[in-house]
Formats: C-alpha cells, sequence, structure tokens
C-alpha cells in the first residue's frame, strides 16, 4: 500500500488531503487561529494548503473536518437528542412532500422553495437574525460565496442550486463577528462540519440556532460546468451570469454573455433533445468523470444532522405545471413548529408521505449508497485511507462490484484526460452503464 501520511499530517489536515477526502468545505481555513489554512482555488476543486512552517499542531482543523471521519449516532445523540435508528434516511419525526404556495416566488427557487421560505420566515418571526446563504462570487469564472443575509432580499437574492464547489464553512467567522443567532443553509457535509465545529466552539454552537440541509449526491467540479459551455460552442470566459436552474422545473440552464443581451437557455429533462441530454449527463449526472472521488465514499444523501432536510420530489408525478416540489425530512421539534406555522399562515403546501415514497423518489441515489462499501474498497486498494463514518449502513460488496468500480474509477480519470466532447461522451456511457450494472447486482443481491 502506498504512504500518503506522515507523522505531522496526521496532527492537521494534510492527511485528509493526500488521500482524496477533503469534501472542500473549508471549515478548517475559518477555525486555523493563527491563519495558517488557505484555500487554492486554482484547479476544478478548492483545496486547502498547510502553511507547515507555522502551524502548531493544535489539530483545531482535523477535529472538526467531516472529510475522514464523522460519527452519525454521537452528533444524532448530541445535536437532535434522539437515537440513530434509520441508517437510510437519518432520525426523522416526519417525511413530506411541500412547496411555496406563491407561483412567482416557486417559478424562481430551485424546487418547491422551501429553503428560502423558511429562512425569511425566521427572519420575519425573529427566530435568527441572519441566513448563511451562498452564490456565485465575482472572483472568477465558478467562483462561489458564502455570506450572511439579514434581509429578506437578501436572501431571495441568493442562488438556487449551485453545480459547482462551495466552501459554505469559510462562514464561521463572520458568525463569529456578528451579534444574534444564524440559520446555516449547506449540504450534507457543510452541516457534518458545522456539527463538529459546533461540538469544539461553544459560540458557534449557540450562534447558529438552524439548520437547512439540502439532499446531495454529488458537487461537479469547475471544470463539468467549464465543459457544458464548451460542448455548446460557448467560451466560459465569455460568461457573464449563469444560473444552474431557473424558469419552471426541473428548470433550466440559463447563461448570459459578456456584451451580448442574448440568454442561451439550455432546458432539462424532458425537454431536452438526445444529445443535449448527453451533454447535460456527462457534466452534471452524478458519479460522473468531473464528481470528487470523495463524493463517491459519502454516507449522508439526506442531511442526516440538520433540523430539516430538502430536495427535489423526483419521481412522483406531482403536478408540475406551477413550479417544483420538495421532498423533505423533518428532524427537530422546532423544524416541526416552523413547518405547522407557515402552513397555518398559507404560505406553505405539506403533506406528510411515508418513507417508503421518499426512499422510492430517490431510488437511484439511494442505490449509489448501498455501493458505498464497493467504492470504498477500491479506496483502499488505491493506497488511500478510509473515512470512518460510524453509524452508516453496512451496505454490500464482492469481488465483482468492486471491479466494476475499478473499471468506473478508470474510465472517469481517462475522461477527464480527455479535453474534447467527442472522445469524453464514450468514457461517460460506460460510466452510467457501469452505474447502472452495480445497482441492478446490489438489487439482486438484496432480493
Ligand atoms: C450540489 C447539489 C447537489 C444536489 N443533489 C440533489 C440530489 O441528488 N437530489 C435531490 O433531490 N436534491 C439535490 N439537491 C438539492 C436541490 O437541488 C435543492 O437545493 C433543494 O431541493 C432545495 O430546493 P428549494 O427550492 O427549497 O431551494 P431554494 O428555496 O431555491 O433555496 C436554495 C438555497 O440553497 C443554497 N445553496 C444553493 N446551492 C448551494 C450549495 N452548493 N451549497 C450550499 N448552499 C447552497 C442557497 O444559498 C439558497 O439559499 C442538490 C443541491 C446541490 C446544491
Ligand atoms: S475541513 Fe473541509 S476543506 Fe478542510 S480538509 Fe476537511 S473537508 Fe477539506
Ligand atoms: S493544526 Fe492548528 S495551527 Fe495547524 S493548521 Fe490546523 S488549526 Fe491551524
Ligand atoms: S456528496 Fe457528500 S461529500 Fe460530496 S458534496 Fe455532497 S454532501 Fe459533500
Amino acid at each position: 500500500m502506498k504512504e500518503n501520511t506522515c507523522e505531522t499530517d496526521k496532527k492537521h489536515i494534510g492527511s485528509v488531503v493526500k488521500n482524496n477526502l477533503c469534501c472542500f468545505c473549508g471549515t478548517c481555513q475559518a477555525v486555523c487561529p493563527i491563519e495558517a489554512i488557505t484555500m487554492d482555488c486554482s484547479g476544478s476543486f478548492p483545496v486547502p494548503i498547510v502553511d507547515v512552517s507555522r502551524c502548531t499542531q493544535c489539530g483545531l482543523c482535523r477535529s472538526v473536518c467531516p472529510g475522514h471521519e464523522v460519527d452519525l449516532q454521537a452528533i444524532t445523540k448530541d445535536f437532535l437528542g434522539q437515537a440513530y435508528d434509520r441508517p437510510m434516511t437519518g432520525f426523522h419525526l416526519d417525511c413530506f412532500t411541500g412547496a411555496v404556495c406563491d407561483e412567482h416566488l416557486r417559478s424562481q427557487r430551485t424546487s418547491g422553495g422551501l429553503a428560502k421560505e423558511i429562512a425569511i420566515w425566521g427572519l420575519e418571526n425573529k427566530r435568527w437574525d441572519a441566513v448563511v446563504v451562498s452564490q456565485f462570487s465575482n472572483e472568477g469564472f465558478c467562483r462561489t460565496k458564502t455570506t450572511l443575509a439579514a434581509t429578506v432580499e437578501e436572501v431571495e437574492r441568493s442562488a438556487g442550486s449551485l453545480y459547482c464547489p462551495v466552501t459554505c464553512g469559510t462562514v464561521i467567522r463572520q458568525i463569529e463577528k456578528k451579534n444574534g443567532t444564524v440559520c446555516f443553509i449547506g449540504l450534507p457535509c457543510h452541516i457534518q462540519a458545522l456539527r463538529k465545529a459546533q461540538q469544539v466552539l461553544p459560540w458557534l454552537r449557540e450562534k447558529v440556532c438552524f439548520t437547512i440541509g439540502l439532499f446531495c449526491s454529488g458537487t461537479p467540479g469547475v471544470d463539468a460546468t467549464r465543459f457544458f459551455l464548451k460542448s455548446h460552442h460557448i467560451d466560459p470566459n465569455s460568461v457573464e451570469l449563469m444560473v444552474y436552474r431557473s424558469a419552471g422545473w426541473p428548470g433550466q440552464i440559463q447563461v448570459c454573455l459578456k456584451d451580448s443581451d442574448v440568454l442561451h437557455c439550455f432546458p432539462r429533462g424532458k425537454a431536452n433533445t438526445f444529445i443535449n441530454h448527453l451533454k447535460f449527463a456527462t457534466a452534471f449526472h452524478h458519479g460522473g468523470a468531473f464528481f470528487h472521488p470523495r463524493c463517491s465514499l459519502c454516507p449522508d444523501y439526506f442531511a442526516e444532522l440538520a433540523d430539516i432536510s430538502l430536495g427535489d420530489a423526483w419521481k412522483l408525478h406531482l403536478d408540475a405545471e406551477s413550479g417544483g416540489w420538495n421532498t423533505g425530512l423533518v428532524r427537530s421539534r422546532c423544524a416541526e413548529q416552523i413547518m405547522r406555522e407557515l402552513q397555518q399562515a398559507g404560505r406553505i403546501v405539506y403533506n406528510s408521505i411515508g418513507t417508503e415514497q421518499l426512499l422510492k423518489s430517490h431510488k437511484s441515489s439511494i442505490q449509489m449508497r448501498k455501493n458505498l462499501l464497493s467504492a470504498m474498497n477500491l479506496h483502499t486498494r488505491l493506497g488511500f485511507q478510509k473515512p470512518i463514518f460510524t453509524g452508516q449502513p453496512k451496505g454490500t460488496s464482492n469481488f465483482l462490484l468492486t471491479l466494476l468500480c475499478r473499471i468506473q474509477w478508470f474510465c472517469k480519470k481517462r475522461a477527464k484526460a480527455q479535453a474534447h466532447w467527442n472522445g469524453l461522451w464514450v468514457f461517460t456511457f460506460i460510466v452510467s452503464f457501469i452505474q447502472k450494472l452495480n445497482n441492478f447486482i446490489v438489487q439482486r443481491k438484496e432480493a
């Protein structure tokens, strides 16, 4: 096995990065007391770099890092006050489908628009004083920033789903300086990092009083967007503004170019042509060539440590004419109360559904999670350390599944080396075929 770690690397987050386990949340940078960590954003994913000449090896960055270790059981007990008894979904009080009632707002938001609606409701009713939101920054192509929004307009202006890296954790420094309490919106790994940081920083525990987690099957790197634009003959450097999901559900990718009034729209789903669907899938379908290897090891699709978790309502055939729908899980009494208030105020539609229906809606992402053990086996065979996720479901693995994972890994590596679309889609096709084969084998084993 390759040796990826030296002793001092184990004190800070150096070994996490070397073992391909960093999920680029940015939390380590925010908590380092001597600011010895910087994020290098020149590549497809941000990478934390430790200035070892200044590092005092205090270990704080490593203790908040979700990349190498998350104790789902202990954190569930600590923050939700409950036993971790439902390993595929995390502890929850209810599963639901829902959406905001205002059709205009709903068409402008990502799915059913509940993430922003809950955040705004809390601001209006003084449950919290600011909301952690993310959006594009103007620091470079596909660069994002996470900030504190203190007004309804600022929350509304934040982005819909950003399918590129977001280093949400860097906002912790702003939270420290801000008076009052905060609602945090982020991906599952952002929430894991926040929870770990809250366990070691008591002031952060007091200040972040509510968390909204977004379901996540992976974040594509900046190169995915670059590839997508190039496949449509758009020069990434000429892009002024880009929205990943806009105009209805599941929405379009909209691109506005510098020096032009023309809005380029690329539909998703059934409205797409076959070739354009292939281009979209090559760039953005989970498990594809542009996703970080750490995402294939991720144990947490449903944001299991948040107060409330939200995703799309895929495959439930709800009326999408008037806009999208969320599916979600209510995990805390506070979230339950807020959803009741929003319903009574006539702001949202909320319908309880069974856990089975929720799992059906997210079948393909769940299948990927069931393949976790094969992905972990491959990770170790490639010479990297395994992450430790206490509480994750055992999943299934055998020689064939690990071999398929390995072929998939090889194809992704080859695909990334292809600068041009013509070469890339062949590998992408093989990758998704293997994914489907993997899922089929897991299903057969379960049956
Ligand atoms: C990378 C990524 C992968 C996802 N994968 C899935 C999936 O596989 N299945 C599924 O059902 N749902 C997935 N989602 C969630 C889904 O796209 C919607 O975000 C979710 O349904 C909430 O919709 P909404 O209408 O309630 O959000 P809105 O009311 O539109 O609010 C969106 C909020 O999310 C925040 N935000 C946007 N992007 C990011 C980001 N990258 N990191 C942190 N915060 C962000 C913004 O600040 C904004 O406030 C994913 C989201 C992302 C960003
Ligand atoms: S804290 Fe986040 S950014 Fe830092 S090493 Fe860990 S996963 Fe990566
Ligand atoms: S070990 Fe301490 S000083 Fe060193 S990088 Fe991490 S947080 Fe900073
Ligand atoms: S799949 Fe997991 S590790 Fe990857 S971005 Fe999503 S929550 Fe983070």
